[in-house]
Protein backbone atom coordinates (compact mmCIF):
# COMPACT_ATOMS: atom_id res chain seq x y z
CA UNK A 1 0.00 0.00 0.00
CA UNK A 2 1.57 3.80 -1.04
CA UNK A 3 0.85 6.26 1.46
CA UNK A 4 0.54 9.37 0.59
CA UNK A 5 0.30 12.44 2.23
CA UNK A 6 -2.05 16.04 1.46
CA UNK A 7 0.14 17.65 -1.11
CA UNK A 8 0.69 13.87 -3.38
CA UNK A 9 -1.49 13.62 -6.44
CA UNK A 10 -3.43 10.42 -6.84
CA UNK A 11 -6.71 9.10 -9.01
CA UNK A 12 -9.35 10.62 -7.85
CA UNK A 13 -11.00 12.54 -9.98
CA UNK A 14 -14.05 10.88 -11.23
CA UNK A 15 -15.00 13.74 -13.48
CA UNK A 16 -17.96 15.08 -10.82
CA UNK A 17 -19.36 11.13 -10.59
CA UNK A 18 -21.44 12.08 -13.75
CA UNK A 19 -24.27 10.31 -12.64
CA UNK A 20 -22.99 7.92 -10.67
CA UNK A 21 -24.18 7.86 -6.63
CA UNK A 22 -22.88 4.59 -5.76
CA UNK A 23 -20.55 5.52 -2.51
CA UNK A 24 -23.68 7.30 -1.16
CA UNK A 25 -25.94 3.75 -1.34
CA UNK A 26 -26.11 0.73 0.61
CA UNK A 27 -23.36 2.13 3.13
CA UNK A 28 -24.57 0.46 5.65
CA UNK A 29 -23.42 2.46 9.07
CA UNK A 30 -19.82 2.97 7.61
CA UNK A 31 -19.65 6.67 7.05
CA UNK A 32 -18.74 7.94 10.75
CA UNK A 33 -19.02 10.92 11.74
CA UNK A 34 -16.81 13.14 14.00
CA UNK A 35 -17.52 15.90 15.51
CA UNK A 36 -16.35 18.46 12.61
CA UNK A 37 -18.95 16.69 10.48
CA UNK A 38 -21.82 17.25 13.41
CA UNK A 39 -20.46 21.25 13.42
CA UNK A 40 -20.52 20.76 9.50
CA UNK A 41 -24.28 18.97 9.27
CA UNK A 42 -25.11 21.96 12.23
CA UNK A 43 -23.86 24.30 10.21
CA UNK A 44 -25.38 23.99 6.30
CA UNK A 45 -28.95 22.13 8.35
CA UNK A 46 -29.36 24.26 11.25
CA UNK A 47 -30.22 21.20 12.85
CA UNK A 48 -28.75 20.15 16.25
CA UNK A 49 -27.59 16.66 17.29
CA UNK A 50 -31.35 15.53 17.90
CA UNK A 51 -32.81 17.37 14.90
CA UNK A 52 -30.39 15.30 12.91
CA UNK A 53 -30.79 11.89 14.38
CA UNK A 54 -34.96 11.94 13.18
CA UNK A 55 -33.77 11.16 10.36
CA UNK A 56 -30.73 12.11 8.91
CA UNK A 57 -28.38 10.43 10.95
CA UNK A 58 -27.93 7.39 13.69
CA UNK A 59 -26.04 5.40 16.38
CA UNK A 60 -23.89 2.56 16.29
CA UNK A 61 -21.68 0.59 18.29
CA UNK A 62 -17.85 0.38 17.52
CA UNK A 63 -15.23 -1.54 19.58
CA UNK A 64 -17.69 -0.93 22.47
CA UNK A 65 -17.87 2.76 21.51
CA UNK A 66 -20.83 4.65 20.27
CA UNK A 67 -20.44 6.52 17.43
CA UNK A 68 -22.88 8.80 15.00
CA UNK A 69 -23.17 7.60 11.03
CA UNK A 70 -25.03 8.59 8.02
CA UNK A 71 -28.41 7.13 7.91
CA UNK A 72 -29.25 4.87 4.77
CA UNK A 73 -33.17 5.13 4.20
CA UNK A 74 -35.51 2.75 4.86
CA UNK A 75 -37.01 3.15 1.42
CA UNK A 76 -33.97 3.69 -0.63
CA UNK A 77 -31.01 2.58 1.25
CA UNK A 78 -29.67 5.63 -0.12
CA UNK A 79 -28.24 8.25 1.96
CA UNK A 80 -30.59 10.96 3.50
CA UNK A 81 -28.87 14.04 2.19
CA UNK A 82 -29.00 12.21 -1.76
CA UNK A 83 -31.87 14.45 -3.48
CA UNK A 84 -33.31 13.00 -6.43
CA UNK A 85 -30.80 13.63 -8.92
CA UNK A 86 -28.83 11.93 -7.28
CA UNK A 87 -26.72 14.65 -6.07
CA UNK A 88 -25.34 15.31 -2.56
CA UNK A 89 -27.66 18.31 -1.35
CA UNK A 90 -25.14 19.12 1.80
CA UNK A 91 -22.16 19.18 -1.19
CA UNK A 92 -20.32 21.90 0.58
CA UNK A 93 -20.26 20.45 4.04
CA UNK A 94 -20.48 16.99 3.68
CA UNK A 95 -18.84 14.77 5.83
CA UNK A 96 -14.96 13.88 6.10
CA UNK A 97 -15.56 10.46 4.91
CA UNK A 98 -17.75 11.56 1.90
CA UNK A 99 -14.94 13.88 1.20
CA UNK A 100 -12.14 11.16 1.59
CA UNK A 101 -13.70 8.70 -1.17
CA UNK A 102 -11.94 6.78 -2.56
CA UNK A 103 -9.30 7.09 -0.35
CA UNK A 104 -8.69 5.71 3.03
CA UNK A 105 -6.49 7.09 6.13
CA UNK A 106 -3.60 5.09 8.13
CA UNK A 107 -2.05 6.75 10.96
CA UNK A 108 1.13 5.63 12.26
CA UNK A 109 3.87 7.88 14.85
CA UNK A 110 4.44 10.34 11.71
CA UNK A 111 0.76 11.09 12.16
CA UNK A 112 -1.87 10.96 9.00
CA UNK A 113 -1.22 9.23 5.53
CA UNK A 114 -4.22 8.65 2.85
CA UNK A 115 -4.15 5.73 0.65
CA UNK A 116 -5.80 4.71 -2.33
CA UNK A 117 -9.01 2.66 -2.31
CA UNK A 118 -7.84 0.75 -5.78
CA UNK A 119 -11.36 -0.90 -6.34
CA UNK A 120 -13.53 1.67 -4.69
CA UNK A 121 -15.07 3.92 -7.21
CA UNK A 122 -16.93 2.31 -9.69
CA UNK A 123 -15.36 4.42 -12.26
CA UNK A 124 -12.07 3.15 -13.86
CA UNK A 125 -10.25 6.35 -15.83
CA UNK A 126 -10.29 8.71 -13.11
CA UNK A 127 -7.22 11.56 -13.65
CA UNK A 128 -4.49 12.73 -11.04
CA UNK A 129 -5.59 15.61 -8.62
CA UNK A 130 -3.13 16.82 -5.47
CA UNK A 131 -5.45 14.92 -2.41
CA UNK A 132 -5.43 18.86 -0.70
CA UNK A 133 -7.57 19.95 -4.00
CA UNK A 134 -9.93 16.91 -3.15
CA UNK A 135 -10.66 17.18 0.04
CA UNK A 136 -11.47 20.77 -0.17
CA UNK A 137 -10.99 21.40 3.73
CA UNK A 138 -9.83 24.85 4.95
CA UNK A 139 -6.92 24.81 6.94
CA UNK A 140 -6.27 21.33 6.23
CA UNK A 141 -2.77 21.12 8.45
CA UNK A 142 -5.30 22.19 11.37
CA UNK A 143 -7.83 19.34 10.57
CA UNK A 144 -5.15 16.85 10.13
CA UNK A 145 -4.20 17.82 13.41
CA UNK A 146 -7.49 17.26 14.92
CA UNK A 147 -7.84 14.11 13.20
CA UNK A 148 -4.89 12.68 14.67
CA UNK A 149 -6.25 13.67 18.30
CA UNK A 150 -9.89 12.47 17.94
CA UNK A 151 -7.98 8.84 16.20
CA UNK A 152 -6.15 8.80 19.60
CA UNK A 153 -8.70 9.93 21.89
CA UNK A 154 -11.46 7.19 20.31
CA UNK A 155 -8.69 4.40 20.31
CA UNK A 156 -7.45 5.05 23.86
CA UNK A 157 -11.32 4.97 25.40
CA UNK A 158 -11.96 1.65 23.20
CA UNK A 159 -9.08 0.01 24.44
CA UNK A 160 -9.51 0.98 27.98
CA UNK A 161 -13.54 -0.10 27.76
CA UNK A 162 -11.92 -3.63 26.26
CA UNK A 163 -9.75 -4.00 28.55
CA UNK A 164 -11.81 -2.94 31.82
CA UNK A 165 -15.08 -5.37 30.76
CA UNK A 166 -17.27 -2.81 33.02
CA UNK A 167 -20.71 -2.40 31.79
CA UNK A 168 -20.83 0.45 34.22
CA UNK A 169 -17.79 1.96 32.77
CA UNK A 170 -18.65 1.58 29.35
CA UNK A 171 -22.08 3.11 29.86
CA UNK A 172 -20.43 6.21 31.82
CA UNK A 173 -17.76 6.91 29.39
CA UNK A 174 -19.91 6.22 26.40
CA UNK A 175 -22.64 8.95 28.13
CA UNK A 176 -19.85 11.68 28.77
CA UNK A 177 -18.45 10.99 25.16
CA UNK A 178 -21.30 11.73 23.33
CA UNK A 179 -22.63 14.48 25.49
CA UNK A 180 -19.30 16.48 24.92
CA UNK A 181 -17.93 15.48 21.58
CA UNK A 182 -22.08 15.59 19.96
CA UNK A 183 -24.91 16.18 21.65
CA UNK A 184 -23.96 19.48 23.13
CA UNK A 185 -24.34 21.96 20.86
CA UNK A 186 -21.44 23.41 18.59
CA UNK A 187 -21.56 27.48 18.04
CA UNK A 188 -21.42 27.59 14.24
CA UNK A 189 -20.55 31.22 14.26
CA UNK A 190 -17.47 30.23 16.46
CA UNK A 191 -14.06 28.25 15.37
CA UNK A 192 -14.55 24.30 15.32
CA UNK A 193 -11.11 23.80 16.83
CA UNK A 194 -11.37 26.51 20.06
CA UNK A 195 -14.60 24.55 20.91
CA UNK A 196 -13.20 21.28 20.03
CA UNK A 197 -9.75 21.88 22.08
CA UNK A 198 -12.09 22.69 25.52
CA UNK A 199 -14.48 19.51 25.00
CA UNK A 200 -11.39 17.15 24.65
CA UNK A 201 -9.89 19.63 27.75
CA UNK A 202 -12.81 18.95 29.51
CA UNK A 203 -13.20 15.16 29.21
CA UNK A 204 -9.42 14.49 29.86
CA UNK A 205 -9.86 15.72 33.31
CA UNK A 206 -13.31 14.19 34.23
CA UNK A 207 -13.19 11.44 36.55
CA UNK A 208 -13.70 9.33 33.59
CA UNK A 209 -10.67 9.65 31.98
CA UNK A 210 -8.16 9.96 35.31
CA UNK A 211 -9.61 6.67 35.55
CA UNK A 212 -8.14 5.88 32.42
CA UNK A 213 -4.56 7.32 32.68
S1 LIG B 1 -18.40 5.52 -6.73
FE1 LIG B 1 -16.95 7.05 -7.61
S2 LIG B 1 -18.06 7.98 -9.31
FE2 LIG B 1 -19.59 6.89 -8.05
S3 LIG B 1 -20.36 8.49 -6.65
FE3 LIG B 1 -18.69 7.46 -5.61
S4 LIG B 1 -16.84 8.68 -6.07
FE4 LIG B 1 -18.44 9.27 -7.55
S1 LIG C 1 -23.50 13.22 2.75
FE1 LIG C 1 -23.56 13.56 0.56
S2 LIG C 1 -21.68 12.62 -0.24
FE2 LIG C 1 -22.03 11.80 1.83
S3 LIG C 1 -23.16 9.88 1.53
FE3 LIG C 1 -24.67 11.54 1.87
S4 LIG C 1 -25.24 12.25 -0.17
FE4 LIG C 1 -23.34 11.08 -0.37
Amino acid sequence: MQLLSANDMARLDCGDCDGCSACCRGMGQSILLDPYDIYQLQQITGLKFAGLMQEKIELSVEDGLILPSLRMQPETDACGFLDAKGRCSIHSHRPGLCRLFPLGRKYDEKGLHYFLLEDACEIRNRTKVKIRKWLEIPALSQYERFLTIWHDLRGDLQAQIGKRQSDTFAQESNVLFLELFYKRPYDTEEDFYTQFGKRREEFCTSGILAEIS
